[in-house]
């Protein structure tokens, strides 16, 4: 059966792509369009650390020197304005800021923009501008404080965004689950091998053996395996493990509950990716209604009691 996480989940973003106009251009995209009615499962907390830091809009774009936006708060790499200005301590301070008003409010999911040297994470390199590696200054908080981080693109893809969804779910709640002994690891990893083995086969492998040949288990090592996989679920799947998975436990499903869902492609079978991300909800709404374990998606997001009235 699967977990039940019944809050609301609180995502930050990048003001940016909340719809706000706080590039240093004036422009800014609306990406949570792309969740249609889903937008309003959440809530959420913009942050903007240029704009907080005293920017205004417009402004002068700027450009991190050093390595990367680490360096900065490592001393040896600075902020600066295209005219030259100096804006290491303004801009630290105010993700410095931002960063509390996020822990404050105890949300641990980030929605960033790519390619800015304050949000970005994992490319800080527009198009045609070099602004130095990833991550960013903001960004490289975001790392450090172990958030579940999100590229705003990946909301304009259907299968990309369920595979962020279904990811954050298990993170969240992972985070709450609180592991004691080895029953309660048994129980957390049973729950969530299966999304663990799509994401990376040969650790989720590796870490399943040494689970289940533990002989003790004290406080800093649950700590340390619960780390380990809350990591994993950090990592993005590919659509081509996604379609496999599917068929796999699907194929599972057919042969323990002895009924098809129509439409569930074979993974050589050709379809668009909308294609595929309804089948992969089809899948997820089967599930729920037959109290079956979906695996690469064992995490959801609604009250208990309307379990029943799924359709
Ligand atoms: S990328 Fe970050 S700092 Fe830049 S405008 Fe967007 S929210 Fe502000």
């Amino acid at each position: 059966m699967s977990e039940y996480l019944e809050e609301k989940i609180k995502i930050g973003i990048s003001a940016c792509m909340y719809g706000c106009k706080f590039r240093y251009n004036a422009k800014g995209w609306n990406q949570l369009e792309y969740l249609g009615r889903d937008a309003s499962s959440y809530v959420w907390y913009p942050v903007c650390p240029e704009v907080q830091a005293g920017l205004g809009v417009p402004r002068e774009a700027i450009r991190i020197t050093g390595e990367s936006g680490s360096s900065v708060w490592e001393g040896s790499g600075k902020v600066i304005s295209s005219s030259g200005k100096n804006l290491t301590h303004a801009l630290t301070e105010s993700c410095k800021n931002a960063l509390e008003s996020l822990l404050k409010a105890e949300v641990s999911v980030f929605i960033y923009m790519e390619g800015s040297p304050s949000c970005g994470v994992y490319r800080t390199t527009l198009k045609n501008n070099r602004l130095g590696k990833p991550p960013g200054v903001f960004g490289h908080l975001l790392l450090e404080n172990g958030f579940f981080l999100i590229p705003a693109s990946d909301l304009s893809s259907p299968v990309k965004r369920w595979d962020w969804r279904r990811r954050m779910l298990a993170f969240l709640w992972l985070k709450k689950q609180t592991i004691d002994s080895k029953a309660d690891l048994y129980g957390v990893w049973h729950t969530l091998k299966f999304l663990c083995q799509e994401i990376d086969e040969s650790q989720a492998r590796l870490l399943g053996h040494e689970i289940a040949n533990l002989k003790a288990l004290d406080a800093s090592e649950a700590q340390s395996y619960k780390q380990i996989i809350l990591n994993m679920l950090r990592r993005p799947s590919t659509a081509s493990k996604i379609k496999n998975r599917l068929w796999k436990h699907y194929s599972h499903y057919r042969k323990q509950m002895g009924k098809s869902v129509e439409g569930i492609q074979r993974p050589n079978d050709m379809r668009s990716m909308t294609a595929l991300a309804q089948e992969l909800m089809k899948m997820e709404l089967e599930a729920m209604d037959t109290d079956y374990l979906f695996g690469a998606a064992p995490v959801v997001n609604r009250k208990k009691k309307e379990r029943d009235v799924v359709e």
